[in-house]
């Protein structure tokens, strides 16, 4: 017989618990929800047991958080704001104290801000630099989370859908923290943070069987068999779901059933293809733009040989490393995202995540502060909002005049833009060691020193 929570317990002693948790102080509570099945039933026992609570009783109030990357799945994110907006709506009907709240990570800080902005090399599984699940799940909810605590001005508990019977490198991870005899453990990252997991005890069955009674209804009248559909139609997950590249800890709404579309950390997207193949051929467009973007991460001559600040570094076979995108590559890119949202006509990328690309531009790389409203121009026919407001710094008779200067001198023009940048950022403040600082930076990237560097690292 399985080892059921259900063999020795009933629901409603699960109801009772979370009742005793919830009664039991006065700190808010924040659901990690991602549509999965783990946190669609933690909304549902905790909705569940509010409902059946005196109302005179329901004092503390319940956020659920949803994380929302940018580059969902567009049947996930049709999903979840479907989910959340009903969510809404039938607790404001029923006068209770919860809301659904979806958090997403800054324009400047996206998926696309960092690839065509910064030019951050596509995440991949051996990568050193694992990017994206910090800046897209986990510091938005935790972002939400801090916001809380600062406006209720009170510790919160922050309810997770983690169970033992995952996998038993979680339930080792879980066991690890549990402090015996008690229902909540701190956080470990969010000092006034505590974290409560209801459904800790759950096998994977009891979860489907608690989904899949009351005629597949949630609590707030949310149609289950939909999620059945996703599952059955999707096979896969973040790679990273839940963990923090900084301190590989569980945490709250980094549990994401469903990777993002553009995801580059797996060989094979499952969810993507898994939709595809049961009958979701709007998706194929998708699922070629993410080979292509995975595959140019590859092609020689589209990323720098030194990193962001000029660093270089050696692989073993002694040739240079590679760093971001190159700016023409970043364009390419944007181009080819630009036009694959015009074929599809669906929302791939926002206007507050190309203000933010314009803006990092600016600052790092365009002269003509023109670049990205012009190429925005030519592929869609349409101006950006601010396209007629942006002056250029250097018009284009004196970005040809300091080209060819560093050509006649040979010296990279790109030492020269960062130089006529540094000056640029830093020409209105009083203090002239912060424009010193930033020349001398310029001038001493390791880039322009690589022959000298390699010499005295293989004679060390
Ligand atoms: S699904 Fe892929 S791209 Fe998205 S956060 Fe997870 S690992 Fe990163």
């Amino acid at each position: 017989m399985e080892n059921s929570f259900f063999n020795e317990n009933t629901l409603d002693d699960l109801l009772d618990e979370i009742e005793y948790v919830y009664l039991s102080d006065n700190r808010p509570w924040i659901i990690g929800y991602s549509g999965g099945k783990d946190s669609t039933v933690v909304v549902h026992l905790v909705y569940s047991m509010l409902l059946r609570l005196d109302p005179g009783k329901r004092a503390k109030h319940v956020y659920v958080v949803s994380s929302d990357t940018m580059v969902e799945n567009p049947l996930i994110k049709a999903y979840l704001s479907e989910m959340l907006d009903s969510l809404n709506a039938a607790s404001a009907k029923s006068g209770l104290p919860l809301t659904a709240h979806p958090v997403r990570p800054e324009p400047g800080n996206t998926f696309w801000a960092n690839i065509i902005g910064r030019g951050f090399p596509t995440p991949n599984l051996n990568g050193r630099f694992r990017w994206c699940t910090d800046r897209l799940k986990i510091d938005p909810s935790g972002k939400f989370i801090e916001d809380v605590i600062r406006r209720e001005n009170k510790e919160v508990v922050v309810l997770l859908g983690v169970r033992k019977a995952e996998s038993i490198a979680r339930k080792r991870r879980i066991e690890g923290r549990e402090i015996m005899g008690r229902l909540l453990n701190r956080h470990e990252s969010i000092k006034k943070a505590f974290v409560y997991p209801p459904i800790v005890e759950l096998t994977t069955n009891d979860v489907w069987k608690i989904l899949l009674s009351n005629d597949r209804c949630t609590a707030w009248g949310g149609d289950n068999s939909k999620l059945v559909n996703l599952y059955t139609d999707a096979d896969g997950e973040c790679p990273f779901a839940g963990i923090s590249s900084k301190d590989e800890q569980q945490q709250s709404c980094g549990n994401s059933r469903f990777g993002c579309w553009v995801c580059s950390v797996v060989k094979e997207d499952k969810s993507l293809n898994g939709f595809i193949r049961s009958g979701h051929r709007e998706l194929i467009p998708l699922q070629q733009f993410r080979q292509w973007l995975i595959d140019l991460r590859w092609v020689p001559g589209k990323r720098e040989n030194k990193m962001r600040g000029g660093r270089i570094y050696y692989t073993k076979d002694g040739d240079l490393g590679y760093g971001p995108f190159t700016w023409e590559a970043r364009q390419e890119i944007l181009t080819e995202l630009l036009q694959l949202q015009k074929r599809i006509g669906y929302e791939l990328i926002t206007i507050g995540e190309l203000r933010a690309i314009d803006a990092i531009w600016d600052e790092e790389l365009d002269l003509s502060r023109r670049t990205l409203v012009e190429l925005y121009y030519r592929v869609t026919g349409d101006k950006l909002p601010w396209h007629d407001l942006k002056a250029p710094l250097l018009d284009s008779a004196a970005v040809s005049e300091v080209e060819n200067y560093a050509a006649r001198y040979d010296i990279p023009i790109s030492l020269i833009r960062d130089m006529i940048l540094a000056a640029e950022k830093n020409k209105y403040f009083s203090n002239a060691k912060l424009l010193r600082n930033a020349l001398d930076k310029a001038v001493t990237q390791h880039y322009l020193f690589e022959d000298r560097l390699r010499d005295y690292i293989y004679e060390n």
